[in-house]
């Protein structure tokens, strides 16, 4: 191995190694969920009716009472300290994808000038952080810089163990003073609300009288990256935007597709059992999976939990995993795209509404009786789909999710639902209003007699599809690596409980003029189809006939960057969605729209930067100084009577000259600061400034395969892909 003396090192190092030896593994019954606080610990340590009236809230979604919180932080307080924690934090998830946590003592200093652990019900209900360093869009100035947490009953409370020590940690909820969610759990609790609403209304006039409350489900699969930290802390990129902004392409990359189920090594599966563990004592059911197909890039999927919990969940998995990382000197890479030219990473939302008396509202079922009522949830979020697409683009629009959608290697930008060929079938006919016969003989029976009967084909997938059904639930495919599942889970809610709504009208009126419930079913799905069936594809979504056909001829939005979807949070018929249904107050959703415009603007700007400082001080000084070597050697060589052809020397000064007059450019894009609004100010991120930076990598991609190795100063795909 050549190469400069940092990444030599960073090589010894890695060989050098000792590997962390694996722990000896625990059974799994005495791990499972041993750091949290569980409803069945509750029921060891409460008072009867007290834990009654937590275990009702928790189920049922009533209202907290209060008066019982004393009781409660006192088991709690016992519990954590039996668990070695001597903090408790308020934990809490700000606008940023990141988690927050404020922590405080139990410590209490007496007069006397002893001390007593101490945890009162008001402390655990509501907290008080300094809410004034986290994004607020205007919301609250800073001088009304208070910002309350407030606990959630619904997602319990757990322990976090790091270096320095356990914290009993409590989920909560994070308000400006005023009351508008400055967080993501606030809105996600408020759609599953709304959802709840609305399906009960169609349930009932279904016909059911024993409704339990309707939740949603979300099963999310998390991909990432892990590269040695010895190679990451040698790339400012890396460090600080999460992603190679230079790097010409190893030799192999992911063609061979031998990553994929190939042995992994044994330093990462070490770690992959470390991170497990943490999980299962959170009571995470996590099944780590290694089948990605990029070198490096490995996937871990729990298991489907409710919503708010999964979402909380996600949260702290991608804590764990970068946080063990650390531990096994590697960096856990979340970032959507950290390497050019090999798959970047997603975060499939699986997604399904359901309660314990209906059971699962999006599974077809084997009685008649739920199909009819599987196509009318799955009728409404089509939709929804339809309806509010461009909001869904919006949900997932970050300045990393960018680079992997419309790339080939991800669903497009244009948000599309995959049935498969049976439901395509079924909703086909119905639009016909002729209905002949089911596709494939069998199995369901539609419970009308007009409907014909069909099977269920889980299997039937195509990856093709932001927006897929997979049997029993829908996967939204097109989320980021990095992104909190919370956004993509309120907006699914929200755009379901709008269409779960409009067809609990559309069945009102038709039964009050006299239809059958059978014929109001039938004529709403009609109208469903014929109205939103332009936004039903079961073709290749990466093929340019569908980029062209889903725009000119179904209609359908291509927001390609997220400067083109941002905007539309600001529409009045997004602003009237979450209105109308008490998910986000205007003030609430144009903060957001602030933040979100705000966050992607910065981040261009970074990596902006980053470009031409590697740039400059990187790269130039290297490809100099070979330039200085080889013109050197060629005079002297000159001197001695031979020649040495200069072409090289020309070629590469020649790919030098224009690298810099890109950085230039770039430089000058990045110091405009005159734009009108957040929207102009975005297009020129994306439409400028990305350019230039495409341009100043193009020719520093170029140089890094004409100039030494051993002066080039950043480590290469081959090393950080292929080294562990
Ligand atoms: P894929 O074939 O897309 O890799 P996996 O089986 O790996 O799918 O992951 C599917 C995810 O969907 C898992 O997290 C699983 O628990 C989740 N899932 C299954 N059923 C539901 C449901 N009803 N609601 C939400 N998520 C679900
Ligand atoms: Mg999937």
């Amino acid at each position: 191995m050549t190469g400069n003396a940092t990444r030599v090192q960073a090589v010894q190092n890695i060989t050098n190694r000792q590997p962390m030896p694996p722990k000896a593994p625990e059974s799994l019954s005495s791990l499972w969920a041993s750091d949290v606080f569980t409803l069945s610990k509750m029921k060891e340590s409460l008072p009867k009716d007290v834990f009654k009236s937590v275990k009702k809230t928790i189920e049922n979604n009533e209202a907290l009472d209060v008066s019982i919180a004393d009781v409660v932080a006192l088991a709690m307080k016992d519990w954590a300290l039996s668990k070695g924690a001597l903090y408790y934090a308020h934990v809490f998830y700000p606008l940023t994808n990141a988690t927050a946590e404020k922590h405080d003592s139990f410590i209490s200093v007496q007069n006397d000038g002893s001390v007593i652990s101490e945890f009162s019900g008001k402390v655990l209900v509501q907290g008080e952080p300094d809410g004034s360093s986290f994004p607020n869009g205007g919301i609250r100035s800073t001088f009304e810089a208070r910002g309350y947490t407030a606990w959630d009953v619904t997602s319990p409370a757990y322990i976090m163990t790091t270096d320095n020590g356990a914290t009993l940690c409590i989920p909560t909820v994070f308000v400006s003073w005023t009351g508008e969610a400055l967080d993501k759990k606030t809105p996600l609790l408020r759609a599953n609300a709304a959802m709840n609403k609305a399906a009960k209304r169609v349930l009932s006039l279904l016909g059911h009288t024993d409704i339990a409350p309707v939740n949603s489900s979300c099963g999310a699969e998390q991909e990432y990256f892990l590269v040695d930290a010895n190679f990451v802390n040698q790339r400012p990129d890396l460090l600080l935007s999460g992603r190679t902004l230079f790097g010409a392409s190893a030799a192999k990359g992911q063609q061979f597709d031998d990553h994929y189920f190939g042995a992994i090594p044994e330093r990462i599966q070490v770690y992959m059992q470390d991170a497990e563990e943490q999980l299962y004592r959170l009571g995470i059911p996590a099944k780590t999976r290694h089948n990605e197909v990029a070198p490096g890039q490995f996937e871990i999927a729990p298991f489907f939990e409710a919503a708010n919990v999964a979402t909380d969940h996600q949260q702290l998995l991608m804590t764990v995993l970068k946080n063990t990382a650390k531990k096994h000197g590697l960096v856990c890479l979340l970032h959507e795209k950290p390497f050019k030219g090999i798959n970047g990473s997603g975060k499939h939302v699986n997604w399904s509404v359901g309660n314990a008396t209906q059971g699962n509202l999006l599974d077809p079922g084997t009685t008649p009786h739920s199909n009819t009522q599987f196509l009318l949830f799955c009728g409404a979020v089509i939709r929804g789909v339809h309806k509010y697409g461009p909001l869904l683009r919006a949900t997932i629009a970050t300045a990393s999710n960018d680079h992997r959608l419309g790339a080939n290697e991800a669903p497009p930008a244009i948000m599309s639902v995959y049935l498969g060929s049976q439901l395509d079938n079924v909703f086909e006919q119905i639009s016909n209003g002729k209905i002949t016969g089911s596709l494939n003989a069998g199995v369901m029976n539609l419970g009308i007699n007009t409907l014909p009967v069909f099977n269920k084909d889980a299997g039937d997938r195509n990856r093709t599809s932001p927006f897929a059904f997979t049997g029993n639930r829908f996967e939204f495919r097109a989320v980021g690596s990095g992104q909190s599942v919370a956004g993509p889970l309120v907006t699914m809610n929200t755009l379901l409980a709008d269409s779960l709504n409009w067809v609990a009208d559309s069945l009102e009126s038709k039964l009050s003029q006299g239809a059958s419930l059978d014929t109001a079913i039938l004529t709403t799905l009609k109208e469903i189809i014929d109205q939103h069936g332009a936004v039903v594809f079961g073709g290749n979504g990466y093929s340019a006939e569908w980029h062209k056909m889903a725009v000119e001829e179904r209609g359908l939005a291509n927001l390609k960057t997220a400067a083109d979807a941002l905007p539309v949070l600001k529409e009045t018929y997004i602003e009237e969605l979450f209105d109308k249904l008490g998910v986000l107050s205007p003030v609430e959703l144009a903060s957001r729209f602030e933040i979100y415009a705000e966050q992607y603007i910065l981040a261009i700007e970074v990596e902006a930067k980053l470009v031409v400082s590697m740039a400059k001080t990187g790269i130039y000084p290297a490809a100099i100084k070979y330039l200085s070597d080889l013109s050197s050697t060629i005079s002297n060589l000159k001197n001695n009577g031979v020649e040495l052809d200069n072409a090289r020397l020309v070629q590469i000064a020649a790919l030098l000259k224009s690298m810099m007059e890109a950085v230039d450019k770039l430089g000058s894009a990045i110091a405009q600061h005159d734009f009108l609004t957040p929207e102009e100010h975005m297009q020129f991120c994306a439409k400028t400034i990305r350019p230039f930076m495409d341009e100043v990598r193009y020719y520093a991609d170029a140089l890094e395969g004409e100039i030494a190795d051993e002066l080039w100063p950043y480590p290469t795909y081959q090393e950080m892909l292929f080294i562990k």
